[in-house]
């Protein structure tokens, strides 16, 4: 795809995982080689995904499954934007957190305050273990003024067996209830770039946002201030670009073909 960019100005790539480096448990052919080119060629990459369940060392083991070995700094979630962003423009307030074990661990370690009563602010992940209660309190908090947060705003989540409701759709009974629209973060918020280009040092420009969603991944990219690059081995077909206001910078039927173009 012809563009004023150029793919071989990137320095950094940011990865989504799914859909982009594997499906499911099966990381796709030549993904390997990939990383390969980008270091061989001086560049670098990060892996970084809207899925705040997990937490980085659960990608990190899933990835040594598949012969991919990464080091913590490699990994980044929707929950380490949101961790951040509470530390840089909340610093010492309090949390209720919807969320799994895993991301409930990377707050604490954090060091955020998580409460259970009179929280200052409710934050909502991809919680796979959402209760009533939880659901309650949540919307309680909400309407007696605690800031809503969300970690990413993805409504499905895809899985083997079809999809699941993922952050966006919990948020959307929240809000429903509260009348409280969330803060999203993650992917294709401003606040996911800010946080990489703060962790890595490397200027917007020099990043690209590398994904099969075009809504999260590419917009990430296009539209603050970085390059978006669509692959086609996930969700999106080639047919969907034209319909979607997102345009991606440049289009690679893989990530093979992104590193055979470096
Ligand atoms: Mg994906």
């Amino acid at each position: 795809m012809q563009n004023k960019k150029a793919v071989s100005d990137i320095k950094l790539f940011v990865l989504d995982m799914d859909g982009t480096f594997y499906l499911g448990n099966r990381i796709y052919e030549g993904s390997l080689d990939f990383l390969n080119k980008v270091k061989e060629t001086g560049r670098e990459f990060i892996f970084f995904t809207n899925n705040s369940s997990k937490a980085p060392k659960d990608y990190i083991e899933k990835l040594k499954k598949m012969n991919c070995y990464i080091e913590k700094k490699d990994i980044l979630t929707s929950g380490d934007v949101t961790i951040e962003y509470l530390k840089s423009y909340y610093n010492g307030a309090s949390v209720y957190l919807l969320g799994t074990k895993e991301l409930e661990k990377s707050f604490k370690e954090a060091g955020i305050s998580l409460v259970t009563t009179k929280p200052d602010i409710v934050v909502v992940g991809f919680d796979m273990t959402i209760t009533y209660e939880k659901l309650e309190k949540a919307c309680t908090y909400i309407r007696n003024g605690a800031k809503f947060i969300a970690t990413h705003m993805d409504i499905n989540c895809p899985t083997e067996e079809g999809f699941i409701p993922d952050c966006g759709a919990i948020c959307a009974a929240i809000e429903l209830s509260t009348g409280v629209k969330p803060e999203f973060m993650g992917k294709p918020t401003e606040k996911t770039v800010a946080m990489i280009t703060k962790l890595t040092g490397y200027q917007a420009e020099e990043i690209a946002f590398v994904g099969d969603r075009l809504y999260t991944d590419v917009a990430t990219g296009v539209n603050n201030g970085s390059t978006g690059i669509l692959v086609l081995t996930g969700e999106t077909k080639l047919e969907d670009v034209d319909k979607s206001e997102i345009k991606p910078d440049f289009i690679f039927n893989s990530i093979k073909d992104i590193g055979d173009s470096l």
